[in-house]
């Protein structure tokens, strides 16, 4: 049984909670379709040739799951699955694989400061949008995860653009995600895609890399020494262009990303196609600079983060309060974010056990590896845009990119070591490069 029939000919859902079937505007639809229904029956049409389908988990799985109504004495109406293997999908369990995946996304979401929940089902009007795991990110945002593993039906999942678009017209970002090579080449969604793993694989702590469906942008100009062909014809146009390049990307950054915004889904013509996939906030925004004047290579805004003086006392414990999710933004204070900084006199009794040795210490009370790579690459950066031979830029965006993926290493090194969250380590050292005027415990 289920409660859900799509009407093949009428191009509806008939939802069988409801008394009217959902539809107000057409009285009397039940005593028609049923009707109708048994009398393909008396006739004795198959009921894969009548007009029922299954509209609900059959048709999600992109399976055409012919159904039949019943009636019974007690007045209830049913509709029921034409085949046992159609019931059964609705029965049986998730699979161990897709289980273990909403686990990790909640787990990778509150590693991360968020919230989410598994099996979400938001009422939308006179339907509703079901969604595998909802993850409550930062501003609002809510990022609606579907997973999609080789268990489902070959053709695909059915309608994945109006299904997304249907959430991200109610404020979900829809996140799908596959293990099969077939759907991540689909273009009806931003797919993206880690191997086909065991479920105990996908549980563990371990490195879960996203293999595709996320993308770095390269902004070039077009001219005689551009690699790349004029997306817009033969000759050399001399404007700016952005050529989307396959980065991987590890698939509990993905999750905190694109709950606090840092990642976001794009769309990306090529020709007659849209291509969509996920790019970094700053990609997106230099992308949307292009957009709207590709004379000039777009520079790179850095987002503003105000920072103030805190007058609390620096504190040993770097307790990181979960944010609440109607303002996960909110500033921590300044001194929680800090790591310890240990008194000279008592370097023998470590304060973090997880600290092999005490990294020499910024006077933000970062790690001055940190401060310092993050401002190489900044350096680095800055040096690429003031480049216009072309070998040149190519080296030093080489350079650049090489810095850069250190700076997310230590990055990730010192958060991980610290128990703190990756995103705020990350803020709080673009805070420390960019203002430092107005960081605490800067030496005057
Ligand atoms: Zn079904
Ligand atoms: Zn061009």
């Amino acid at each position: 049984m289920a409660n859900i029939v799509w009407h093949t000919k009428l191009r509806i859902h008939l939802d069988l909670n409801q008394d009217d079937l959902g539809h107000a505007e057409h009285p009397g639809l039940w005593d028609m379709v049923y009707g109708m229904d048994r009398m393909y029956g008396d006739r004795g049409v198959p009921v894969a040739d009548r007009d029922l389908q299954c509209g609900g988990v059959c048709r999600d799985a992109g399976v055409d799951a012919p159904m039949y109504l019943r009636l019974r004495a007690n007045g209830r109406r049913e509709a029921v699955h034409e085949r046992r293997e159609d019931e059964e999908r609705h029965i049986v369990p998730v699979s161990d694989e897709h289980k273990a995946y909403q686990e990790r996304i909640l787990r990778a979401a509150v590693e991360g400061g968020f919230q989410g929940d598994s099996e979400v089902r938001t009422r939308v009007g006179r339907s509703w949008i079901q969604t595998d795991t909802l993850v409550e990110g930062a501003d609002g945002l809510r990022i609606g995860w579907e997973v999609q593993l080789s268990s489902a039906g070959t053709e695909g999942p059915r309608s994945v653009r109006a299904r997304a678009a249907k959430a991200e017209k109610n404020g979900i970002t829809p996140a799908w995600h596959t293990d099969r090579s077939d759907y991540a080449r689909r273009n009806d969604t931003q797919w993206t895609r880690s191997d086909n793993l065991p479920a105990y694989v996908i549980a563990r702590t371990g490195d879960l890399r996203v293999v595709s469906g996320f993308r770095v942008l390269d902004f070039w100009r077009c001219d005689i020494h551009a690699v790349y062909a004029c997306p817009d014809g033969v000759r050399r146009c001399d404007r700016f262009h952005a050529t989307p390049k396959p980065r991987d990307v590890l698939f509990d950054d993905l999750v905190r990303r694109t709950a606090a915004g840092a990642i976001v889904p794009v769309q990306f013509r090529v020709g007659g196609t849209t291509h969509r996939f996920w790019i970094t906030d700053t990609d997106r925004d230099r992308l949307e600079d292009l957009r709207s004047d590709d004379t000039h290579l777009p520079p790179v805004r850095e987002p503003e983060v105000p920072a103030h003086a805190s007058r609390n006392r620096p504190t040993c414990k770097p307790s990181l309060p979960a944010p609440s999710a109607a303002a996960p933004e909110a500033e921590l204070p300044a001194t929680r974010i800090l790591a310890p900084a240990p008194p000279a006199d008592t370097q023998t009794a470590p304060v973090q056990p997880l600290v092999v040795a005490h990294p020499a210490l910024h006077p933000s009370g970062l790690p001055a590896e940190l401060v310092e790579l993050q401002q190489a690459a900044d350096d680095a950066r800055l040096q690429l845009e003031q480049l216009a031979d072309h070998e040149e830029r190519d080296q030093q965006r080489q350079v650049w990119l090489d810095v850069s993926e250190a700076v997310q290493a230590a990055v990730t090194r010192h958060a991980r070591s610290q128990g703190l969250n990756r995103y705020d380590v990350e803020k709080r050292l673009r805070q420390v490069i960019r203002h430092p005027e107005t960081q605490p415990g800067t030496p005057l």
